[in-house]
């Protein structure tokens, strides 16, 4: 058996070691506070299910180890600043953007930037933490300790947001998941639907874009660049190198999930374009108690992490890929009275992706 070890061990650490299980692959997730060593021998690969990580014991016995899968693309990707200027290298489409250096003014943003402009701190942000709005000249000011500490981005009126999932292997062959459409709500992923016919013409640029990137890092395993999509063009918004929320759905609705793909990538097993069936949605599960009456949902793959329930927290997600749109309308319906009211626009909104 071979044996790939992960750094971090949330739920996409424990969705990578359920995905090798089929194929015999030892997943071990490594807790990126340990301060124990781990006993990995030279043969075995290391990869990460986070970009960025505290220096322990145990980051510092994976990230030294020679079998570690994309070392180098992890700094860049970590760093907003590194990472767009990256896109900007290769000429890509991205938000435009300021690095916020120690003299800069929110004036000066404006100026170059437009009315509304985003700070989004340079490392360690998600879910839309670590994001601060200049909403109108005049009115907000750059806090303090963001200085050389965080990018500005122009606010763009998007039509909607959408992700593509990537793989490439170590010969360089790509392959990608049809674009995914997905609702964020306060910057945490609620919703994702894929495939959709309407997105079908973006498809060849989302790819483009991230065999791109990919290439040019020299990359082996998924990659994820969530966009924005402003009338027929797609603006990248960030990049991913791991597996990602949005991709969650191919647990349901493709022949290999983006969790068999990384691994195989990391593991030097073929890769090939993954075979999508239906439609499929996802629902994120945040903030919300667990409740097994979800199961009873004709349709639903529950996925639950086991985490602790905080308000704003992944801690689930439901997939659902459905033999019709009508089973997956009746599926959600049968779901909302199960969630949150404040999910009724999530579903509201996945219901109007249905034909
Ligand atoms: P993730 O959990 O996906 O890693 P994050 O905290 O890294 O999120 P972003 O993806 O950069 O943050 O932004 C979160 C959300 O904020 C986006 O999905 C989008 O809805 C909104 N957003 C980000 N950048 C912009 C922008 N330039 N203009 C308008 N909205 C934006
Ligand atoms: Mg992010
Ligand atoms: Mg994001």
């Amino acid at each position: 058996m071979s044996r790939i070890w992960v750094l971090g061990a949330g739920q996409l650490g424990q969705m990578l070691k359920h995905a090798g299980m089929p194929l015999d692959l030892e997943v071990c997730p490594v807790d990126i506070e340990s301060e124990e060593t781990f006993p990995l021998q030279l043969h075995e690969q290391v990869t990460a299910e986070r970009e960025q990580w505290p220096d322990t014991a145990a980051t510092r016995q994976l990230a030294a180890h020679p079998g570690f899968v994309n070392l180098n693309t992890f700094p860049i990707l970590a760093d907003r600043f590194t990472q767009k200027s990256l896109i900007d290298k290769l000429e890509l489409a991205t938000a435009p953007w300021r690095l916020v250096e120690t003299d800069t003014t929110a004036e000066a943003l404006h100026q170059a930037l437009g009315e509304r402009v985003l700070l989004k701190r340079r490392t360690g942000g998600y879910d839309g933490r670590g994001q601060h709005w200049l909403r109108e000249p005049g009115r907000d000011a750059i806090p303090d300790d963001w200085h050389t500490q965080a990018i500005a981005e122009q606010a763009i009126d998007f039509d909607e947001e959408v992700s593509v999932v990537g793989m490439r292997g170590d010969d360089g062959q790509c392959y990608f998941y049809p674009l995914t459409l997905n609702l964020h709500v306060n910057g945490i992923l609620l919703g994702s639907v894929s495939p959709l016919a309407r997105l079908s013409h973006l498809q060849a640029e989302a790819e483009g874009m991230l065999g791109k990137l990919m290439n040019d890092l020299d990359y082996v395993g998924v990659m994820a660049m969530e966009c924005f999509r402003v009338g027929d063009h797609l603006l990248i918004n960030e990049l991913a190198p791991r597996v990602h929320n949005s991709g969650h759905w191919t647990q349901a609705g493709a022949s290999v999930s983006q969790f068999e793909a990384h691994l195989r990538a990391v593991a030097g097993l073929p890769l090939v374009k993954p075979r999508v069936k239906n439609l499929s949605v996802m629902v994120n599960l945040v903030g919300t108690e667990r409740d097994n009456d979800w199961l009873a949902v004709d349709g639903a793959e529950l996925y639950w992490y086991g985490k602790e329930v905080r308000p704003g927290r992944k801690v689930g997600h439901i997939n659902f890929c459905l033999d019709s749109q009508a089973e997956t309308r009746s599926a959600l319906d049968r779901l909302e009275p199960l969630l949150p009211a404040s999910y009724g626009p999530v579903l509201d909104w996945l219901r109007s992706q249905l034909d």
